[in-house]
């Protein structure tokens, strides 16, 4: 038992200061959840030399825990970089890699099909600090090229690209931002490490060629719950890491560890349910498209779709765990006929009995959300057809059911 302390504190005090400590060896399938503000230092020179920068030490539950630092190494492994930083949700760490990479003077590069708020972080906040913004064509490397400017000092990926699905030439993307010394940064939340490598585009372990920064919503497929909202910033360079580090911590951007403990449960799963959700949508973007409504099936794993042969360079060629080539997410879009009014399709979408009306995707629920694409883009859209954009996230029901229910509601609003 413990030594006999003189004097005794009260029972009182004890409930603060007991000095039992669990001594016996504790080992389970989930990593213990460590969770602090203050952390203690055992004396004053410990205080003032202690550092938490190379993750040698605790020093502030700001700067993270045992907890954080394991999620942490994990989504470091499963993008296949070597350092990370957790945010808050997916658009924090959009944010921090603009606020760390830029400064006033300089201009970014989007693809023009990014995820929206990325547009609106970059147009609102970089510009009021001097930052200026620019679009490219998502599918088009030489328009890329023409909008690169001397001063163009970070480069944005997304692929598939937000709600039309192009997928770019990600390869050449990457190689012209190398040959202008441009970092480049990747939106990941699609691929969500699993898709392909963004560190090593070539697939060879060479990492030759690869994006400086992946920024992934864990929002998603690590999550997988919809329920709880992270985000993850991975690089490779220590010193582009060190950049984004300081400025993560400027910020003030550290996560809940209760959060943090939800998606260390879901993420050994997390593949499991990724090519579950990438199956069914596979299986019901191909019904869609035989649809008299449908006029476009905007799905990057299905020929015809803009921008799949990028997709099948860059995500195809295995085969996966369901029998179809590469990996896809669990994500679609298609185009209603323009003949049908907007009313029909808002009728569409709220006669869906398995499908939620959200924002959001990687959840159990399917998920469904009618968008007004020509508001959200700033160049000509060059790969759409007209008519209006319903996006489709798939959740993990079943098939049958979701393929069932689109056919009712299909009938319903369209006849
Ligand atoms: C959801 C999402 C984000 C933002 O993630 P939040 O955690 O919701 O802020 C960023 N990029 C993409 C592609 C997303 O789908």
């Amino acid at each position: 038992m413990t030594e006999p302390r003189t004097p005794a504190p009260s029972a009182l005090t004890d409930l603060i200061h007991h000095p039992y400590e669990p001594t016996a060896p504790f080992s389970a399938p989930q990593p213990g959840v460590f969770k602090a503000s203050s952390i203690f230092f055992p004396n004053v020179q410990a205080m003032r030399s202690w550092d938490w920068k190379d993750k040698s030490a605790f020093t502030y539950g700001l700067h993270g825990t045992p907890t954080a630092y394991i999620l942490e190494e994990r989504i470091a492994a499963l993008e296949g970089g070597k350092h990370c930083l957790l945010v808050t949700s997916g658009l924090a760490a959009i944010s921090v890699v603009g606020l760390a990479m830029l400064r006033a003077g300089d201009h970014v590069l989007l693809p023009d099909n990014v995820y929206g708020p990325s547009k609106g972080f970059a147009e609102s906040e970089l510009a009021r600090y001097g930052v200026s913004v620019g679009y490219y064509q998502p599918l088009s490397v030489e328009h890329c090229a023409s909008q690169i400017q001397p001063n163009t000092r970070l480069v944005w990926l997304e692929a598939a690209g937000s709600v039309s699905m192009e997928f770019p030439d990600l390869r050449a993307l990457v190689q012209l931002c190398k040959e202008k010394a441009i970092p480049t940064a990747i939106d990941n939340t699609w691929g969500a490490g699993l898709a392909f490598n963004v560190f090593d585009l070539d697939g060879d372990g060479s990492h030759r060629l690869g994006v400086d920064i992946s920024a992934h919503a864990l929002t998603k497929y690590p999550s997988g719950g919809g329920d709880v909202l992270m985000g993850a910033i991975t690089s490779r360079d220590p010193a582009i890491h060190r950049r984004l580090q300081a400025t993560h911590m400027h910020m003030g951007f550290g996560v809940g560890v209760n959060d943090v403990e939800t998606i260390l449960r879901s993420l050994p799963s997390m593949s499991l349910r990724y090519y579950a959700h990438d199956a069914a949508a596979r299986q019901l973007a191909g019904f869609m498209a035989q649809q008299a409504a449908v006029v476009q099936v905007l799905h990057p794993a299905l020929a015809g779709s803009p921008g799949h042969a990028h997709w099948k360079a860059q995500c195809g060629g295995k085969t996966g765990p369901h029998g179809l080539e590469g990996a896809a997410a669990g994500l679609f879009s298609v185009v209603i006929d323009p003949r049908y009014t907007q009313s029909q399709i808002d009728l569409f979408c709220e006669s869906l009995r398995w499908f939620k009306l959200a924002y959001s995707w990687g959840g159990p629920i399917s998920l469904v959300v009618p968008y007004r694409i020509g508001s959200m883009r700033s160049l000509p859209e060059e790969s759409l057809k007209p008519g209006t954009v319903v996006r489709f996230s798939i959740g993990l029901e079943d098939v049958a059911d979701l393929q069932a229910d689109l056919a009712q509601a299909l009938q319903k609003a369209f006849g």
